[in-house]
């Protein structure tokens, strides 16, 4: 039995978005018998207190998840191994470009916007060891492909750019991109569901398993929440985490009563096209073809006011 995961960082509160992808990747990972994890993804981003206050938030809307909420920082030896790994097949190498350096740097006609034009792969020792001097290195991947196809339950078969992306930053953090993947290794994660905004480095990761022998976790890249100006859903749209909701609050001028777990829980559900009710009820009705393939588009009036009369939001 492999497993799903949820793997926030614990940057702030868990916004209304969020909670729906966590309750996606739970319904993904319990409708097919995985287990289900929850991953803290602190190598980067942290806020005190932060982690708490999203496990607290997670079980509020009926969450439950195997084991203990692991984190990114408890694995450091297993990104030191698999960088190793990498090392050793000579499929790292040192780049002391900057961001700006990446951007300007001249590319072949057809190389993908953005993507690593290459400028270190080949440095002499002793220009290296001239760059070394001057600043810290990044570790890149000296990929051995241009592209590569991951099979996606909503997006299909989607091929995308590997370049020779980074997989340690210059100050010494393992990169999202090789972290994903040796934290889904090592963890057992063999179904990766999350934001559609990641299905573009997706083909980079899948990718990277190969190299690392991970096999390649089945993916479901889900639409996002979008605020009603069409930008993906967040903290300055203003009530918009269970803290916030906890208590009566104002949006644009207009008092809403306190919102419970519960209730966002069923709003979150609601947007699926999945029965209000505890999770496990939802279960029984979820169906991935069933899923709405277009962002939800979160307006408060709408969500919190009395749509059915079209009175303005109700009054605290
Ligand atoms: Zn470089």
């Amino acid at each position: 039995m492999g497993a799903g995961r949820f793997a926030p960082s614990p940057s702030g509160e868990l916004h209304l978005g969020n909670l729906r992808t966590a309750i996606l990747s739970w319904l993904f990972a319990r409708s097919t018998g995985r287990d289900f994890q929850v991953r803290v993804e602190d190598l980067d981003r942290t806020r005190a207190g932060a982690e708490e206050v999203q496990l607290r938030d997670l079980r509020a809307i009926g969450l439950t998840w195997d084991g203990v909420a692991e984190r990114q920082t408890d694995r450091l030896a297993g990104f030191d191994g698999a960088l190793e790994r990498l090392r050793s097949a000579g499929l790292l190498y040192e780049c002391f470009c900057t961001r700006r350096d990446v951007a300007d740097a001249p590319r072949a006609p057809h190389a993908a916007p953005g993507s690593y034009p290459g400028t270190c792969r080949d440095l002499s020792d002793t220009e290296r060891a001239r760059r070394r001097a001057e600043r810290p290195a990044a570790l890149r991947l000296r990929s051995t492909t241009e592209t590569f196809t991951v099979v996606d339950a909503l997006a299909g078969e989607y091929a995308g750019v590997v370049d020779d992306f980074v997989v340690r930053r210059n100050d010494g953090v393992p990169a999202y991109n090789f972290a994903v993947v040796v934290d889904d290794h090592l963890q057992g994660i063999d179904q990766v569901v999350r934001g559609d905004d990641l299905l573009s480095s997706t083909p980079r990761q899948a990718y990277l398993a190969t190299l690392l022998g991970a096999p390649i976790p089945e993916y479901a890249h889900v639409p996002l929440a979008l605020n009603t100006d069409g930008q993906r859903l967040a903290k300055r749209d203003g009530a918009v985490t269970l803290g916030d909701l906890s208590t009566p609050f104002e949006v644009d001028g207009a008092r809403y009563d306190a919102v419970e777990p519960g209730e966002v829980r069923d709003v979150l559900l609601a947007s699926l096209g999945l029965p209000a009710g505890p999770l496990e009820q939802a279960l029984d009705a979820f169906d991935p073809a069933n899923l709405p393939r277009a962002p939800w588009i979160f307006d408060f009036s709408s969500t919190f006011g009395d749509a059915s009369t079209g009175t303005p939001p109700r009054h605290a």
